[in-house]
């Protein structure tokens, strides 16, 4: 499964991401679509499909760690920012890869879509 998943590739460099932050177990990178002026996603290098296949649930600690410490690096963290996941069909992921989204820059609505 993760030898065709798109945001494995990404971890294993096979295709370009803009990357901002990497550690052992997580990286975040721009998303090609931004829905903000900053849009990134962070994920976990390990292949987890999503939040409802997580096992090691200090990973999802590990990816927020890494979303706060952007935030806090970039300059974002005062002023405010969305993170998302979005779960299967229902929530809208489209990319079976797990990841939290990272949105800042602009006074983002409530509800969504
Ligand atoms: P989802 O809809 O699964 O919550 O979010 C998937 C996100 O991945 C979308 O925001 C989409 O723009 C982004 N995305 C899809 N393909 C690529 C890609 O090849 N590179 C990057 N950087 N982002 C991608
Ligand atoms: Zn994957």
């Amino acid at each position: 499964m993760s030898g065709d998943c798109l945001f494995c590739r990404i971890v294993r460099r096979e295709v370009p991401a803009k990357v901002v932050a990497e550690n052992e177990w997580c990286l975040a990178f721009h998303d090609i679509g931004p829905q903000a002026p900053t849009h990134l996603l962070v994920i976990p290098k390990e292949h987890v499909a999503s939040l409802n296949d997580v096992t090691d649930h200090g990973i999802i600690a590990r990816l927020f760690a890494m979303a706060t410490d952007i935030a806090r690096a970039e300059g974002f963290a005062e002023k405010g920012y969305r993170t998302v996941i979005n779960t299967r069909d229902d929530g809208g992921q489209t990319v079976h890869h797990l990841h939290v989204h990272l949105l800042a820059g602009r006074r983002l609505t409530w509800p969504p879509g």
